[in-house]
């Protein structure tokens, strides 16, 4: 494996990161204080920073598919979406956040003709937003059979009903369209064909957002995660994405990607937080002499600054996984990828705050809720013991065949 970026990333690394120090870190107060006035509005130093990012051709560098993005493989979009992960808003800037990218993904992998130029196209322009509705509070939504919303044919049209909790995204004002997962033959034997995916336009009747959910009391505005129901919402039957049995197929096809892209961005965030610890380290003089002259600091940096390169390690191997054999192919290294990573940001922000003292805690700087945000992905796109379930038994049946096939 050969890390070593092409001179087209390495271009845009050099730019993106210019770009950032430019106009990204300087805007992190005054975005926080424009949300004081709308929280659910776009701040338009956000608008400001997409249109000049928009104009300098760092947009949609997620996109593997050069028909609508930067046509950049997993391995050569790692270090950018790296680096646009050490801010928490600084995706979006670049057109590149989720669920908006999950949801371009699908439209441009399954969407007909007509559904790309209704909702990709103005998505890829970054006019819109969207959402992705599955987890239900009912249900242990960590196991996608188990969700219970009916998406029921009626005529020309589908009617869905259903209730959804801690969907990203919804409620901004700017978020259009939501892809909905649901079951349209609840009764089929085989459990994985009982799904479909429907898009739901955010104002069709029948959508009714109850409330913002928060995650440690941050409600992550301007695109928060909604709690909504679904009451007799009747689309057009050309909204389903695909065809009817085959929502299981398409979340698995969106998840390899997303997952991978928030270990990336946490790969960023982490490194924020150890580049932050050391500062401070360095400037804060307790007992007489700097904290980094005291050991147990010193261990806390080198230990953070380790946990990092694995897991950047890690991700950029499973990234040129995906590249050279598929996301099938690359499952493994996904899900080891998404066991590692959020718990590796997680304890390095936690030694971040604490070398920070109660300033770590605090609305001045970015480490709770970073911390939030690393914490939320320990769950969100598959828990850990969910994908520790899956690694142990495929690592066991693997191993397993192959001590069979020694001793014959
Ligand atoms: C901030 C945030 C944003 C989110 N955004 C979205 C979104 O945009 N769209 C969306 O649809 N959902 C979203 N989610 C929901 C998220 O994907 C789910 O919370 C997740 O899939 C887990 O589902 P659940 O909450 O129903 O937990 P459950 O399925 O009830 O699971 C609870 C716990 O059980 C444990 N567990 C599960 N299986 C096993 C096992 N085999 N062995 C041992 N333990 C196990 C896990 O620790 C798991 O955390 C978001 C969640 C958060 C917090």
């Amino acid at each position: 494996m050969h890390f070593e970026y092409s001179d087209r990333v390495q271009s845009l690394l050099q730019r993106l990161r210019t770009f950032m120090h430019t106009h990204v870190y300087p805007s992190e107060p005054v975005f926080q204080e424009q949300l004081q006035a709308d929280r659910w509005g776009q701040p338009p130093v956000l608008e400001e920073l997409k249109a000049r990012a928009r104009k300098e051709e760092l947009w949609n560098l997620f996109l593997p598919d050069a028909r609508f993005g930067a046509g950049l493989s997993n391995l050569e979009y790692a270090p950018l979406a790296e680096e646009m992960g050490r801010v928490l808003f600084a995706s979006e800037v670049f057109n590149c956040s989720a669920p908006d990218t999950g949801n371009m993904e699908v439209l441009a992998q399954y969407g007909s003709p007509q559904q790309q130029e209704q909702w990709l196209q103005p998505l890829l322009d970054g006019e819109i937003r969207s959402a992705f509705a599955m987890t239900e509070p009912a249900v242990a939504s960590s196991d996608a059979t188990n969700i219970e919303t009916s998406i029921v044919r009626d005529g020309d049209d589908y009617v869905i009903n259903g209730h959804k909790f801690y969907i990203s995204g919804l409620m901004n004002k700017r978020c259009k369209i939501m892809i909905v997962m649901g079951k349209t033959d609840p009764d089929n034997p085989n459990r994985h064909r009982q799904q479909s995916q429907i898009l739901v336009p955010t104002d069709t009747p029948g959508v009714r957002i109850v409330r913002p959910m928060k995650v440690f009391g941050y409600d992550d505005a301007p695109e928060g995660h909604a709690e909504v129901l679904f009451e007799n919402v009747r689309v057009p039957a050309s909204n389903l994405i695909l065809g009817e049995g085959r929502g299981f197929e398409i979340a698995q096809g969106r998840l390899g990607p997303g997952r991978i892209h928030h270990c990336m961005r946490l790969v960023g965030l982490a490194q924020r937080a150890l580049e932050m610890m050391s500062q401070r380290a360095e400037q804060r003089v307790v007992f007489g002499r700097p904290m980094s002259k005291q050991g147990s600091v010193r261990e806390d940096i080198a230990r953070s600054a380790c946990e990092i390169e694995q897991a950047r390690l890690l991700t950029l191997k499973a990234a040129d996984q995906m590249d050279r054999h598929g996301n099938k192919a690359a499952r493994d290294l996904i899900a080891m990828i998404k066991i590692v990573a959020p718990q590796m940001a997680c304890n390095v922000i936690d030694r971040a705050i604490q070398i920070h003292g109660a300033a770590g805690l605090g609305q001045d700087l970015v480490l709770a809720h970073a911390y939030a945000y690393a914490r939320t992905i320990r769950l969100a796109d598959g828990p850990d013991q969910v994908h520790m379930m899956q690694l142990g038994r495929n690592l066991a049946a693997h191993y397993g065949a192959l001590a069979g096939q020694a001793e014959q």
